[in-house]
């Protein structure tokens, strides 16, 4: 971009600071501005519902850098004020502190957040879990009780899932699917993840939905649909989560799903976005993705910040994310959709140690590995881009 002098990031976590600091590296020399509502420095999401809330690690173990690290950059930290309001006319960010930041380039990099249940979320007990504050909140509890009920069997829920049961909590996980993660792998992997709760002592109670969170003050159960009364210490409500967009409303951003961006994350004149945001036209698949995993959070803010500094390269990327779960370590590379095809290319399913390829007409385009990461690391290779074949 020409005449940037000023760059102010939105959202300081795996998305903004990566953008920040890749500016820097790239020898831009200009003002950055990274802004979160957050109080806390910068931190690392995915240990939330594995070390931290097993105990493991104590939550300074999560920051990204140490606050040193932004000084010696020469990267500004307006930590705990929101963005409220963008002008992208007078090219200037309002900040619930009152300030008003203009900018040359901005960077859109505000995350999602927790999906809540239309009721009971005002019982003490009942949780969603996305900072490092909720996680420490849920853990405190989980201590002090003696069952819990997870509603949502995604990545979050069937994570803490499992770090709870390792408590020693009575475990319940809900879902309306007929299997957890199923939407995610499909049938056969879904099925195992079931079999591998089931076995440590998760009760899953699949295919049917909450009715009510029951309680006074506290919650002490919960109501599927079918009637059912689960008893419930603590419950924790991951049923996914919404991008962080109601700041942009009336501002002109392209807002559907997250803020709508071209190959390159370019949503309007010197308007960039990166992370769980951003929604962007990835030319390896040919269409609109958004994706809430980490390691595109880092690979989307570096090619932000090259952007921004007059690269204009798509961001043409294959999604990669884990998950770990008891013993297991479930990587993935690409996309799963519905009706791909799946087959077991090494290792045996029965064993939770394999690599499944994923074919969509005739072309591998995801891989998935199961305690297996060298196996799947070659693998990946072979994810063929939507323009072959
Ligand atoms: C508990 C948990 C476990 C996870 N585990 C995994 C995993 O195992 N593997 C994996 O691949 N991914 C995992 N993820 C997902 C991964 O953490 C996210 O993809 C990643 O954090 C996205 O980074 P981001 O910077 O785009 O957004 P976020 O990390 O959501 O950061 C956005 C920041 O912007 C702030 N913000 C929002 N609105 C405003 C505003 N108006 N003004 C100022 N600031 C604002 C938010 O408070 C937040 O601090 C996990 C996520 C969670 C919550």
């Amino acid at each position: 971009m020409e005449n940037l002098e000023r760059v102010v990031v939105v959202g300081a976590s795996a998305a903004g600071v990566t953008t920040a600091e890749t500016l820097r590296r790239e020898g831009f020399t200009g003002s950055i501005t990274l802004v979160g509502d957050e109080k806390a420095l910068p931190y690392d999401r995915p240990p939330l519902s594995k070390q931290v809330l097993a105990g493991a690690w104590e939550p300074e173990r999560t920051l990204l850098r140490p606050d040193s690290a932004y000084l010696d950059q020469g990267i500004g930290l307006t930590l705990g004020s929101a963005a409220t309001a963008l002008d992208l006319a007078r090219r200037t960010v309002a900040l619930s502190n009152g300030e008003e930041i203009g900018y040359d380039g901005l960077v859109i990099a505000t995350g999602t957040r927790p999906r809540e249940l239309p009721f009971g979320h005002d019982l003490a007990g009942v949780h969603v879990l996305r900072t490092v504050d909720d996680a420490l909140a849920l853990r405190g509890d989980l201590l002090r009780s003696a069952s819990t009920v997870v509603v949502g069997a995604g990545f979050l829920g069937t994570e803490a899932a499992a770090a709870a049961r390792l408590l020693g909590l009575d475990v319940t996980l809900v879902d309306p699917l007929p299997l957890p993660l199923v939407r995610q792998f499909g049938d056969r992997v879904a099925s195992t993840i079931a079999s591998l709760h089931e076995e440590r002592g998760v009760q899953l109670r699949t295919g049917v939905s909450v009715a009510a969170l029951h309680g006074e003050g506290a919650v002490s159960g919960v109501e599927l649909t079918d009637g059912t009364l689960l008893p419930a210490d603590v419950v924790l409500v991951a049923i996914g989560a919404m991008p962080a967009t109601g700041w942009l409303t009336g501002s002109g951003v392209p807002v559907d799903d997250g803020v709508v961006c071209d190959a390159t994350c370019q949503a309007a004149d010197g308007v960039y976005a990166a992370g769980d945001v951003a929604r962007w036209f990835n030319p390896h698949f040919g269409g609109l993705m958004r994706v809430e995993h980490r390691m595109n959070a880092t690979e989307q803010g570096m090619a932000v910040a090259r952007n921004l500094l007059g690269a204009r390269i798509p961001f043409a990327p294959v999604p990669y994310f884990w998950t770990d779960q008891f013993d297991a370590k479930i990587q993935a590379y690409g996309v799963f959709p519905a009706e791909a095809e799946m087959v077991v290319v090494h290792g045996e399913l029965a064993e939770r140690k394999f690599v499944a390829h994923y074919l969509a007409h005739g072309r591998v385009v995801g891989v998935l590995g199961w305690n297996m990461a060298r196996q799947l690391r070659q693998d990946r290779q072979l994810i063929s881009p939507a323009t072959a074949g």
